[in-house]
């Protein structure tokens, strides 16, 4: 699959974009209806990991849109994997949790900062939906320092690192085969002492994931408190040089932002289809509830905020796939479409009254996952402040694109080492 090109004002203006964008939103939605909507209340019900669903999304392409046939991707770039995000996070979100480390953080990071060995053993398998993938960065200090809250520490010990700290938010960490973990090797040297690892939690000792109870998120995907204890690496699973993991990891986080942004838009969605339906359905003082021009207000904002996410969100993606620089459009589009999903989701529990607070309505925990999407992968306050400093030029926020700044995935990697 080549490539899928259109063009800027297209993007914006027709929101069913070009054919092949069209063909990928329809795959997505045949995959969910017919794969995942059967068996999913199951597996959250078990709470039961659905790893033959991930081989099967892998399978299907759902994770692979942003990088190189090479790897086992593609190559349609980050338009077509931004409207897989959406779709799937439209359809049902709950499935849509491991998308990130599946298909973004950690290939990503593999494939931006790899040896061709690396790439070659791990990229594709994780691509596939074979093995699950993880990245653990966050530590209980806090995520929006992630740097200089670091205190997970690897030591060298001849042939192997002994890794010892803890992680917070290690998503997947009770399931992945295979992730990307940043730990210091050098404790006085701020981020330069920040050194990434490719982990595999299953071949050694030390590794104890402990799942947390989330209030409305999934209990089948599941985000954990992760302790490490004389974790042992192999010296040739470290990723990059001593000191480069600082450098890795906000490279492999900005497309992130972008493709979670997507599945932002995709809640707001699914919140305002639900709204819609409900709206049309409930009937009070003889009328559907949607003839109250209060509901009707509530309606607008949200079809308003809707269209006016899907061209930020679009046009992040766009300036990916086109090397344009994307720091400061990548913030707008997140800071709006997780604003924009609130919101809606907000709106969309009014609508239903009482029943949007009732676990059987998805409305319910819609809410959850857009106030999910908010936080993770840098939170709102974060965003807004690179908008606002780059407004106010006290920091740009694409200064060192094209030279030392965060770059697609999807560019050769020698690309990637030289501007490194
Ligand atoms: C369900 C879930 C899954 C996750 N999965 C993963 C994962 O797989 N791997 C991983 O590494 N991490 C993961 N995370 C972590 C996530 O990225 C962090 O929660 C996020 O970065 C915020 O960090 P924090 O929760 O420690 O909040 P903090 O960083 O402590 O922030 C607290 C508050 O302070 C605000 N704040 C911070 N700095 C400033 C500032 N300079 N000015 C103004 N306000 C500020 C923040 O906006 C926030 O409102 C996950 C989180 C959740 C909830």
């Amino acid at each position: 699959m080549t490539h899928a090109v259109c063009n800027l004002s297209e993007l914006v203006m027709d929101p069913s974009l070009n054919s092949d964008i069209d063909a990928v939103r329809d795959m997505v939605n045949r995959f969910m209806q017919t794969e995942v909507a059967p068996v999913m209340d199951g597996y959250e019900q078990r709470r039961e990991f659905p790893r033959e669903l991930v081989r099967k999304a892998g399978e299907a392409g759902l994770y692979g849109a942003a990088f190189p046939e090479s790897v086992g991707g593609s190559n349609m770039g980050y338009l077509a994997a931004t409207v897989i995000q959406e779709e799937m996070a439209r359809n049902d979100v709950r499935f849509s949790a491991c998308n990130n480390q599946q298909g973004s953080t950690c290939p990503g990071a593999i494939y931006l900062a790899g040896t061709p060995e690396q790439v070659e053993k791990y990229v594709p398998n994780l691509l596939a939906g074979v093995t699950i993938g993880g990245m653990q960065l966050t530590e209980p200090g806090g995520g929006s320092d992630p740097e200089g809250n670091m205190k997970t520490f690897a030591k060298r010990d001849g042939d192997v690192y002994r890794i010892t700290g803890q992680k917070m938010w290690a998503s997947m960490s009770n399931e992945t085969d295979v992730g990307v973990l940043y730990a210091r090797t050098d404790r006085d040297a701020g981020a330069k002492g920040v050194t990434a690892f490719i982990v595999e939690p299953k071949k050694y000792a030390g590794w104890n994931a402990q799942p947390i109870e989330m209030l409305g998120l999934s209990k089948s995907m599941r985000t954990n408190v992760l302790f490490l204890d004389d974790f042992v690496v192999p010296v040739e699973n470290r990723l990059g040089a001593e000191g480069d993991g600082f450098k890795i990891v906000m490279r492999a986080l900005q497309p992130g932002r972008v493709t979670i942004a997507g599945k932002a838009l995709g809640v707001a969605r699914a919140c305002f289809e639900e709204a819609v339906r409900y709206a049309n359905e409930r009937t009070l003082r003889g009328q559907p509830i949607g003839r109250f021009q209060m509901i009707q207000s509530d309606i607008a904002e949200m079809a308003t905020a809707i269209e006016a996410s899907r061209a930020l969100v679009y046009k992040a993606a766009y300036y990916m796939d086109n090397n344009l620089p994307s720091n400061r459009i990548a913030a707008i589009a997140k800071y709006h479409a997780s604003q924009t999903a609130k919101m809606c989701a907000d709106k969309a529990q009014q609508i239903f009254g009482g029943y949007g607070l009732a676990q059987e309505y998805r409305v319910s925990w819609l809410k959850s996952y857009a106030d999910l999407f908010f936080t993770g992968e840098g939170t709102a306050n974060v965003q807004k402040i690179l908008i606002a400093e780059d407004a106010l030029g006290y920091k740009i926020a694409d200064r060192h694109h094209g030279k030392s700044g965060l770059r697609n995935v999807r560019q050769p990697q020698e690309q990637v080492a030289a501007g490194g």
